[in-house]
């Protein structure tokens, strides 16, 4: 997520990058609107009863853990520092991090019962209040009433818990900072949309120092996750995009956001039937967190930020969405890189571009 708070220089790849996919967006057809019922009817998905919220079966485990490997591989020449958190944080960081200002309805805050014998009693009575909606009987909610904020919240970005980290360590060193982190992440935004769900994981890079090293590194991610996708074998487009920030100002941040450039995504078709899905996405923050953290380069300055999200379940999704549900039918080469000898592959690929890992 991005607060857009000056003007950012834009290295010319991802302009040109923006340019195809203006060219390529007019032709989008490649929907799949059927995808979701044919997962959880395959058992590849399980089915909750909440949209959005959904159980994951060992073939779709396997591939979220070899497309991990894949970007491990990819990343090996970061010498990143991994750091992994429970899908919680922090609630006071949480306050901090400004995310209520910008997505007050994706945040998730985690309750809990503190009281005495008397509102135990108070709580099961509620809970057995039916109230009607309608012709339908629904337990009624009034038990809620018991239920008292904790001091965590539900991670809403697998990057979050690592700024105020890293401006607790002090100044930065001279070339900065990166950090490789994975989380269950939790945004509010319940959908029929596979690709859009409550609760899904992030591998994330990011970067922590100048300008130019936040931005030479975002540059280096667009460039990446373009190979990943490409050597998956998946239709795709890198294209400007904006976070959906809430409210009536929300327009205004968001078109700021576009304006400066801060935030591309890498959109391949999934399900969605008038776009295709941000799988991975590239944000350049500025000195937002450095400003909010009190983050430091080694010369005071504040430092910058960057990160790229790799979205583990939607790219999964999208690998089913085009090589079918049966993963002994995908083509050979995609069958190598995840369950095959992924290294020399990424790093001939690497080498291709230019960025021997
Ligand atoms: P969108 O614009 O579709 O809401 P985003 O690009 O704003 O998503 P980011 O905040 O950049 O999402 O999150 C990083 C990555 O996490 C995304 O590129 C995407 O792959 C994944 N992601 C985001 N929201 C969801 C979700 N609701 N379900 C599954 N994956 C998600
Ligand atoms: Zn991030």
């Amino acid at each position: 997520m991005n607060m857009p708070t000056e003007q950012a220089a834009l290295v010319p790849a991802e302009a040109t990058a923006q340019t195809q996919s203006n060219a390529t967006q007019a032709h989008y057809d490649k929907s799949d609107v059927t995808l979701r019922d044919r997962l959880i009817e395959a058992g590849i998905l399980i089915d909750t009863g909440e949209d959005g919220l959904y159980g994951r079966s060992a073939i779709f485990e396997d591939i979220v853990e070899r497309l991990n490997q894949a970007i491990t591989l990819l990343g090996a020449d970061q010498h990143a520092e991994v750091l992994r958190f429970p899908p919680a944080m922090r609630r006071r960081d949480f306050e901090d991090s400004e995310y209520l200002k910008s997505f007050p309805n994706l945040a998730g805050t985690i309750h809990s019962f503190q009281g005495s014998d008397r509102g135990h009693h108070r709580l099961l009575e509620a809970l057995e209040k039916i109230v009607h909606i309608g012709e339908e009987e629904e337990r009624s909610d009034e038990w809620m009433d018991q239920q008292k904020p904790t001091r965590l919240v539900l991670t809403p970005a697998a990057c979050y818990p690592i700024y105020p980290l890293v401006a607790k360590r002090g100044n930065l060193a001279k070339d900065g900072a990166t950090f490789d982190a994975f989380s269950y992440c939790f945004r509010h935004e319940p959908s029929i949309d596979p690709g859009r769900m409550q609760m899904f994981r992030m591998r994330e890079y990011i970067r922590v120092g100048s300008p130019e090293q936040v931005m030479a590194f975002r540059q280096k991610w667009i460039e990446r996750g373009s190979l990943l996708v490409e050597l998956l074998q998946l239709p795709f487009e890198i294209d400007l995009a904006n976070d959906p920030f809430f409210g009536r100002g929300g327009k205004i941040v968001a078109d700021s956001q576009r304006a400066q450039q801060l935030k591309f995504e890498l959109l391949v078709p999934v399900a969605t039937p008038d776009r295709p899905t941000a799988c991975l996405s590239f944000n350049y923050h500025m000195e937002h967190f450095g400003e909010l953290w009190h983050i430091r380069q080694a010369d005071d300055a504040v430092a910058h930020t960057a990160c790229v999200g790799f979205g583990m379940e939607r790219t999964t999704l999208a690998l089913f969405r085009h090589h079918g549900l049966d993963v002994k039918a995908w083509p050979a080469s995609v069958r190598e890189l995840l369950w095959g000898d992924a290294a020399p592959i990424i790093s001939k690929g690497l080498a291709k571009m230019g960025q021997e890992a």
